[in-house]
């Protein structure tokens, strides 16, 4: 079958899933891990093994990914095959976007590591940390050490189809698009780094930043798409750009009990824009002429990213293991892959 993974054009699309361990108040609670991994790309969604009362049975399905990882997996394992082959394209002049996907407590912040609130014991060695380091090795290689590269940060999150900036004070920024549909987020901060201790200043500061404040924006980050963008400029013209997409959590709305309006909103554009995500990447995949940006504020605001020659993406689907999360965790494997 087709699946996110099928491009036409080999490599341009990589999509993985990993699986977080079950926590401390899973096993308290004796939840039972429904999630195994196999190997070679696998992922196996199992009946549970002990004797449950389950008023939904659940089958045996597997799902086939580029890449598996299960919970002994380490951010750092996990990176070397999902963001770090997609740096160099950036140097090369191309785009390149990672995306973490899946259910709210699924690990797309432990894994992109963008949480600083020292629960997390190796925050600063996620994805963005680990991507950074490799921008900068790269910049000193001689190949590229005279190109006159010179590497920027933005941060930004986008909620409820509005944009802020988490390097500045979650300011709402405007989207323009242009006749020659070149989107500008006008007055995002695009701060210089000269080390990778920079960067990680600008992770702590913009993550920071998407969980603090009173504003309604703070709700809750689970329901807001951070992105970090490694850009690199030469001579001021934009040369390469690396964007790192910790998306919401994508649990529909089939709470009843948090149904009130605001909530339902949210929950709306959420859908809309993962949906939006999902038809770009498949568009993208099939060659397609038509590529729905306009869909959603996060795929326009990624349109640079996607289109061109030089373009590349991987997307990490989360995966939360328990008995609990297995119709949250079918919809995270159905959205992006079929079963085999
Ligand atoms: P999300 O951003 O998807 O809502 P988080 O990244 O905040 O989820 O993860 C929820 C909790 O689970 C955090 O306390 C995090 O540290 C922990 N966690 C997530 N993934 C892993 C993992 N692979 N190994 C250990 N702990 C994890
Ligand atoms: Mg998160």
């Amino acid at each position: 079958p087709m699946s996110l993974s099928d491009p036409v054009k080999p490599h341009r699309i990589c999509v993985c899933v990993r699986k977080r361990p079950l926590n401390k108040k899973e096993l308290a609670k004796k939840e039972i891990d429904v999630v195994t991994i196999p190997g070679n790309g696998a992922l196996l969604l199992h009946e549970p093994k002990q004797k449950v009362d389950l008023t939904k049975y659940l089958e045996n399905q597997t799902f086939h990914f580029d890449y598996s990882f299960d919970e002994d997996a380490t951010n750092d394992l996990v990176y070397r095959f999902t963001a770090k082959p997609l740096v160099k394209t950036i140097f090369e002049g191309g785009m390149a976007t990672c995306f973490a996907y899946g259910q709210t407590g699924s690990g797309k912040t432990h894994t992109m590591g963008g949480d600083f609130s020292g629960k997390s014991q190796n925050s600063s060695k996620g994805i963005y940390a680990l991507a950074a380091q490799d921008v900068f090795t790269l910049l000193r290689q001689k190949r590229y050490a005279d190109m006159d590269l010179c590497p920027y940060v933005t941060f930004f999150e986008i909620y409820n189809g509005k944009v802020f900036d988490l390097l500045n004070k979650k300011a709402k920024l405007r989207v323009l698009e242009d006749e020659k549909q070149q989107v500008n987020v006008v007055g995002l901060q695009e701060v210089p780094v000269s080390s990778v201790d920079d960067v990680i200043k600008m992770i702590e500061r913009g993550s920071a930043c998407r969980t603090s404040g009173q504003t309604f924006a703070n709700a809750s980050s689970s329901r807001s798409h951070a992105v970090l963008q490694v850009i690199l400029r030469r001579r001021n013209f934009l040369h390469g750009k690396f964007s790192l997409v910790d998306l919401a959590g994508n649990e529909r709305g089939t709470d009843i009990s948090n149904n009130d309006r605001h909530t339902i909103v949210e929950t709306a554009e959420i859908n809309r824009s993962l949906l939006a995500l999902k038809e770009c990447i498949r568009s993208l995949g099939q060659n397609s002429e038509h590529i729905p940006f306009r869909m959603s504020k996060l795929t326009q605001v990624l349109r640079d990213s996607f289109i061109g020659e030089n373009s590349r993406t991987c997307m990490i689907a989360m995966i939360s293991p328990g008995m609990s999360s297995c119709e949250y965790t079918l919809n995270t494997l159905r959205y992006s892959v079929l079963p085999a």
